[in-house]
């Protein structure tokens, strides 16, 4: 760190956020204070039995009444125990009686006068009118035509940015991400010493873009960025910027660069940039859009304004990368991402090492063992696993968490109903392995273009239960016949080996099965690769360079003769395709079972684990 950082953390113009805090506070504690007044009111009225002054008098020469307080309208008071009534409290209307006091004396019961309306009564109604004044102002505001505007500007323009300096989060509370936290290291050397850095003339990136599915640890990793660098972090989310008046968004955003350039070096966070970034060729729709468009106009230009040397890096959290604007992700602006997947098992392993720091563990505790039955959790969901295993252990009555606690906690989670994960079983585990190992097999076999970059049986989203990341070994603009057959043979993979193995199918293959079909039917329709269809086109893609939302897919007029043709053909491409591939797994066998028990055990297989095998095992 160096002595500029120092001034910086002294730097009073930086000043910490208030709004929201102090307007919820006060909204809160009428809030609270109304219901409890409310509570008492009803509860102490609900208890009040009405008698008649008869009975009043009959119950004071019983003795069972405690004390009394007497006004020119009523009087209240309290029997000396439940028996009298099923009430505590009493309230009777008086009648012109001089003997009453004489007789209270006489029977020992403590009496006093009231003034009417009680207090209790006038403080409920005060804070009544004020909690409906409130309700009203804070309806007003947000509901207000922008005419009006400047009448409550009270509530205009408080960027809601949070400043925060000397972040105790490190790098060491993010685990499992090892790759993600490689590529940030850079970017802490960059702020910890700019100078430095540039004197070779490189420049730093200008933002950096986080994508990853909720809960893989986003924001924590950009928290840690700051703790490393100890710098200044500026934190906002998208969603503050989704304005109703127009111009307020871009008015934010001037503002917390402008914030963030005085504070250099510092890092200017916008979590969940989707809300703000996303596509402005969407949907045409009222204001609402405009705005946004705006917003996100404001922010490409504020990104465009400044170059990196100033020293604010731009980091943003997604986790919905396809609704981008493809603007925001071009060089020059977030032109770095970092991909974060949901953790395998060694990540599961290391996050939860992190956890469980903060509770009292047994030492028997096999974290491994943990880890392992907790496929397709996210890095929260294992925060959140750590936390519901000291509840249960603590509600046990133990002083240590153990093994046991963590698998009762597991299966509140998965069977809760706000956690429903996916659970898979030993069996069905088996079975993806396989399938995903099919895809891999067929694709190392027939050395297709793209090399098998990973394998895994990690659920992944809605619909992927394990994927086979295959990468591209160099750039193609065009594609051979024979390249098509094999990535249809690839697609087959995972159906076919399930065959072998298992001798039935899933219906796990169905999203392979679609594509396979896909790409069959463009051979025989758009490519002209049929022999029996010819060389006439039947289906056209629409131009690439005029993507809109009312382009679509062309179909020409064909003959009934012509489609069954079609249909003829694309069932035998996907026949000889499938029949390629379970050739080649039939050969692999051993090779497939010796990488399944692997990714049972690993849940990832990355390309020179996969590669080291084949070399080993592969025909
Ligand atoms: P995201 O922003 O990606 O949705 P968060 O960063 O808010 O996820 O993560 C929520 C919590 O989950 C974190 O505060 C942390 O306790 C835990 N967590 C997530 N990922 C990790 C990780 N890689 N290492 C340690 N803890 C993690
Ligand atoms: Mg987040
Ligand atoms: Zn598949």
């Amino acid at each position: 760190m160096n002595s500029k950082n120092k001034k910086n953390k002294k730097d009073p113009e930086v000043k910490p956020p208030f709004r929201g805090i102090g307007g919820n506070f006060i909204i809160i504690f009428i809030l609270v204070t109304a219901i409890f007044y409310l509570y008492e009111y009803f509860n102490v009225r609900g208890n009040v039995e009405n008698i008649p002054y008869s009975k009043f008098i009959t119950l004071v020469n019983e003795g069972k009444i405690k004390e009394v307080s007497i006004s020119e309208s009523k009087i209240t008071g309290e029997f000396k125990d439940l028996m009298a009534g099923k009430s505590h409290y009493f309230i009777t209307i008086p009648v012109k009686d001089e003997h009453l006091i004489d007789l209270l004396k006489s029977k020992n019961i403590v009496f006093q006068g009231e003034v009417a309306p009680s207090f209790w009564g006038n403080l409920l109604s005060w804070i009544f009118l004020f909690y409906i004044l409130s309700l009203l102002w804070s309806l007003f505001s947000r509901k207000m035509p922008s005419g009006m505007q400047g009448l409550f500007s009270l509530t205009k323009s408080k960027a809601k940015v949070f400043v925060e300096k000397d972040i105790k989060t490190t790098f060491n509370d993010v685990a499992g991400i090892e790759d993600a936290k490689d590529e940030l290291k850079e970017i802490v050397q960059f702020l910890s010493d700019p100078k430095q850095f540039t004197r070779l003339g490189g420049r730093a990136p200008k933002g950096v873009l986080l994508v990853g599915p909720p809960g893989t640890g986003k924001t924590l990793l950009a928290r840690a960025l700051a703790g490393e660098a100890k710098v200044l972090f500026f934190s906002i989310n998208g969603s503050e910027f989704v304005e109703l008046y127009v111009g307020l968004g871009a008015a934010r955003v001037r503002d917390m660069f402008e914030q963030a350039r005085k504070a250099a070096p510092c890092i200017l966070f916008i979590d969940e940039i989707d809300a703000l970034g996303k596509s402005r060729t969407g949907h045409v729709g009222l204001g609402a859009n405009d705005e946004k468009e705006q917003t996100l106009n404001q922010l490409l230009a504020e990104m465009d304004g400044f170059d990196a040397s100033t020293g604010v890096i731009i980091l943003a959290a997604t986790n919905r990368p396809e609704v981008l604007d493809p603007a925001l992700i071009r060089s020059g602006r977030f032109d770095r991402q970092i991909l974060l997947h949901n953790p395998d098992q060694i990540g599961r392993e290391q996050i939860l090492k992190v956890h469980v720091k903060k509770i009292k563990t047994s030492p028997q505790l096999d974290l491994e063992k943990v880890a392992s039955i907790t496929s397709g959790f996210s890095g929260a969901d294992l925060a959140n696993l750590v936390n519901e295993a000291a509840i249960v252990a603590t509600r046990r009555g133990s002083n240590q968490v153990e093994e046991a606690d963590f698998s009762l906690a597991m299966e509140r989670i998965v069977a809760g109903p706000e956690h429903k994960k996916k659970y898979m079983n030993a069996d069905e585990k088996k079975r993806i392995a396989y399938h995903e190992l099919g895809h891999a097999t067929v694709s190392l076999s027939l050395k297709v273009q793209e090399k098998v970059h990973k394998v895994s049986i990690i659920p992944r989203g809605m619909g992927a239960l394990g994927y086979t990341i295959q990468r591209p070994i160099e750039d193609r603009y065009l594609t051979v016949q024979e390249d098509i057959y094999k990535k249809i043979s690839v697609l087959m993979g995972g159906r076919a080996c399930e065959k072998i193995f298992f001798n039935n199918f899933s219906t796990g293959a169905a999203d392979d099965l679609a594509k396979a079909t896909n790409i069959a039917r463009a051979m025989v329709t758009q490519y002209g690769m049929s022999e029996k269809v010819g060389l006439a086109i039947y289906d056209e893609q629409p131009s690439p360079f005029l993507n809109g939302p009312y382009q679509q897919f062309v179909t020409r007029p064909k003959s009934e003769m012509t489609s069954q043709l079609i249909d003829q053909e694309v069932q035998s491409i996907l026949d000889n395709c499938f029949k390629h591939s379970y050739q080649v797994l039939e050969m692999n066998k051993r090779f497939i079972d010796q990488e399944v028990e692997q990714l049972l055990k690993y849940e990832t297989l990355n390309e020179t684990e996969i590669s080291n095998a084949w070399r080993e095992y592969g025909v």
